[in-house]
């Protein structure tokens, strides 16, 4: 098969760089240009990017000229890592001249005809593209992948609602500093510290997994009745977001049914074979103080959620803990996940 060629929008940041690495020697995408601000355009990408993943910056892509987020580049597929101040509009720009846009950022994930997009929760939603195509007139569209604290908790939600109906669910997250993007929290901070505040982060938890499990039916997302209660923490680890849940369902089940629904988890796209999907989306771990960030992070290549410490509630029904790797399944890893299921659909 002839690789497509894709753009990457915000290439230099924490998510862009991610998209860089996971790109690179991809069976179906091949980067063809890099964009990012007026600040780093004109330079080769290797001079001016702050280089924060320890395997390197790929050869040929170190080469690479970085330019403008503007809509003419050769490629037709475009992933967007732009900060949020931003990416509304030059998503859009680049929708409107035809470009398949698969975004990680906020702006557009809850406009009514864009798909937020889980592969294995909620392909179905892709029927929102048509009706959005209308809007821009043109082949071009817009999909996106949720807030990464939401990746993982979704993720986890999905079989147990579908399996035991979740009616209230209490989400603490404790989430690393790489979310923030680079240079993010200052140390003096981050250091020997939590901070229980993230500007905007809870409302995305509470909301934006209504709209992913939710169904699509006469040309729109009715969102999935259930309540969420969220508190969210910024932690001094690197990377990986931890989150406790409580959870209420229609009918309690019992630990070891929890824990086989949630191994079993295989989605809605596990039959279309893409490369970047985990061969188990959820990994259950039985030791007592698991997932941990250190150990526990790189579970599926950083594709899947590790879930831990299925035990009864004395408040609600059942509580765990889970794992997501942010900057791979809550960010990078999900948008390609995301552009895989676009053209194995062909939708691209
Ligand atoms: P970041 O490290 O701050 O990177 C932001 C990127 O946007 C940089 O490439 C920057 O380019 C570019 N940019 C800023 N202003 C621009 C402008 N005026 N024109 C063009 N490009 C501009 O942020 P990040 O953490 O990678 O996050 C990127 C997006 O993904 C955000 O919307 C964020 O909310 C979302 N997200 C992040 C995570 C995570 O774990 N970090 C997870 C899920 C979603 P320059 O270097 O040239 O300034």
């Amino acid at each position: 098969m002839k690789k497509i060629k894709v753009g990457i929008l915000g290439a230099t940041g924490a998510v862009g760089q991610r998209l860089v690495q996971l790109l690179t020697n991809h069976p179906w995408f091949e980067i063809n240009s890099l964009c990012a601000s007026e600040k780093s355009a004109g330079k080769p990408y290797g001079d001016i990017v702050n280089w924060k993943i320890s395997t390197g910056i790929p050869g040929e892509i170190a080469k690479l000229k970085v330019g403008l987020c503007e809509p003419t580049i050769d490629a037709k597929l475009v992933f967007s890592a732009l900060d949020s101040s931003v990416a509304g509009e030059i998503e859009e720009n680049f929708a409107k001249n035809g470009y398949v846009v698969v975004s990680n950022s906020r702006n557009h994930r809850m406009d009514s005809d864009v798909p937020l997009l889980i592969p294995e929760v909620n392909a179905s939603h892709l029927k929102l593209i048509e009706i959005q195509k209308k809007r821009w007139g043109l082949r071009g569209f817009i999909v996106t992948n949720p807030n990464c604290t939401v990746c993982g908790l979704t993720l986890v939600l999905k079989p147990l609602d579908d399996a035991f109906g979740v009616k209230k669910v209490i989400v603490t997250s404790m989430q690393a500093l790489s979310g923030a993007g680079y240079p993010g929290v200052a140390s003096l901070d981050a250091l020997d510290n939590v901070i229980p505040y993230i500007d905007g982060e809870e409302e995305k938890l509470e909301t934006e997994p209504l709209k992913i499990l939710g169904e699509f039916k006469n040309g729109r997302i009715v969102d999935r009745d259930l309540k969420i209660s969220a508190h969210c923490n910024r932690v001094s680890v690197r990377d990986g977001h931890t989150e406790t849940l409580t959870i209420e369902f229609e009918k309690k089940p019992a630990r070891d049914a929890i824990i086989k629904v949630l191994s079993g988890f295989k989605g809605e796209s596990y039959k279309l074979d893409l490369p970047s999907a985990p061969k188990k989306p959820i990994v259950y771990l039985p030791g007592r103080d698991r997932p941990q960030p250190v150990l526990d992070r790189n579970i599926g290549d950083g594709m899947s959620v590790a879930v831990g410490r299925v035990r009864e509630s004395s408040v609600l029904d059942f509580k765990l803990v889970l794992l997501v790797h942010n900057t791979i399944r809550g960010a990078a890893g999900a948008a390609i996940l995301n552009a895989e299921l676009l053209l194995a659909k062909r939708l691209i």
